[in-house]
């Protein structure tokens, strides 16, 4: 029997599920006793059921758990799910019923009214959205908690000490995401190789509507999204891990370089005051070299959960304009989701 915390991963064999597996290995308050994965992997035990794509080992401590449906029940006291989009809908949705709080990586409750989208330095207080969410969907000790876009993340990282100082009135942003982004096995490689595609599917509206939702304000129950004008191209790059976005923003009140500067330097938030076990010291690590940030050099910058933003300066069109970049599979997913549950715990929203 553990003292932590017992958790499930759904969708863990995939990239964001051995994330999980490799970022709980020492987890001071989280103990994975669950494991769900597709057909293909069911009844075989993990160390057979998933071939383990990250550096260094495998954890011992979940070689022997065989892996199970993503279906309740679990023995656990919650579960992260990185289920692809289209499987995720009905099965968090049926974890919720059951009873287990759902801490999701997946887009298909994202935008949904009553669910909140959590980035804990950017709006830890739409975690009250759980009580409105609890009595819509008849929902009692379970919940559904989304973290964003792995983009949406870095750029709404960057863009909240800007917007709670000086007001940003129109923003536009241009990604460059990286490979892993698509899961395994992902773009193949010879669409990939010396190349940039310049789509992805969905992925310029959810980092338009996400970020005027992450920003946004709880009123009754619901979000009222900021009032922003957002536009989106999204890349995929040929690069292994690590989205960098270029993004200009316009302000509502003027703001000397010096100051813009200074506030994403400065900014620290409410996981920070809390010493969450996986906040990054600084949630926004600023470079003043000129040919940084890069992916192979910052994306581990805070252990992956820190944002590196660099070229920052005057727009001709604009205000200002910056690049920021982030780690996708950790800030942008896995990393992301035990944040958002070290949160969650805190506030007192997970039981044992
Ligand atoms: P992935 O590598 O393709 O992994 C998918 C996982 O889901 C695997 O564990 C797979 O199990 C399982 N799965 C697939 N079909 C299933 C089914 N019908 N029933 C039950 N389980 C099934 O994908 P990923 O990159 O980890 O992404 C997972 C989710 O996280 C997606 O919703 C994605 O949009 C989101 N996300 C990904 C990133 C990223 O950077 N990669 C970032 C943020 C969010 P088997 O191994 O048994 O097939």
């Amino acid at each position: 029997m553990t003292d932590n915390f017992r958790v499930g991963i759904l969708g863990a064999t995939g990239v964001v599920g051995q994330r999980f597996i490799q970022l709980l290995e020492h987890h001071p308050q989280f103990e994975v006793t669950a494991l769900a994965a597709s057909d293909r992997s069911q009844g075989k035990p993990y160390a057979e059921a998933c071939t383990w794509r990250l550096p260094g080992e495998m954890p011992d401590a979940v070689k022997h758990i065989a892996v199970q449906a993503p279906s309740p029940p679990l023995e656990c006291d919650f579960v992260f799910s990185s289920l692809p989009g289209d499987i995720a809908k009905s099965a968090e949705e049926d974890f919720a019923r059951a009873g287990y709080p759902v801490i999701s990586n997946s887009s298909s409750h994202r935008m949904g009214a009553d669910v909140p989208l959590l980035i804990p330095e950017v709006n830890p207080e739409h975690i009250e959205l759980i009580d409105a969410q609890r009595t819509n969907r008849d929902f009692n000790r379970g919940f559904i908690v989304t973290n964003p876009n792995c983009s949406a993340i870095a750029i709404v990282i960057a863009l909240k000490p800007l917007h709670e100082k000086f007001g940003i009135t129109d923003c536009v942003v241009t990604t460059m995401q990286a490979l892993s982004g698509a899961g395994y096995p992902g773009v193949p490689s010879l669409d990939a190789t010396d190349n940039v595609i310049p789509f992805i599917g969905g992925e310029d509206e959810k980092v338009e509507c996400e970020t005027r939702k992450l920003l946004g304000v709880v009123s009754q129950g619901t979000v009222i999204d900021a009032d922003m004008k957002v536009s989106a191209q999204c890349n995929r790059v040929n690069v292994t891990d690590g989205h960098m976005a270029s993004i200009r923003v316009k302000l509502s009140r003027a703001a000397s370089l010096d100051e813009i500067r200074e506030a994403l330097a400065s900014f620290t938030a409410e996981p920070q005051k809390l010493q969450l076990h996986t906040a990054p010291a600084k949630p926004i690590i600023v470079r003043d070299a000129t040919d940084r940030p890069q992916p192979r050099l910052d994306r581990d910058a805070g252990n992956g959960m820190s944002i590196t933003v660099g070229r920052i300066m005057p727009d001709n069109v604009l205000d200002y304009r910056f690049v920021a970049l982030g780690h996708n599979t950790i800030r942008g997913a896995a990393g992301a989701a035990i944040l958002n549950a070290e949160l969650l715990a805190a506030k007192g929203y997970l039981k044992k």
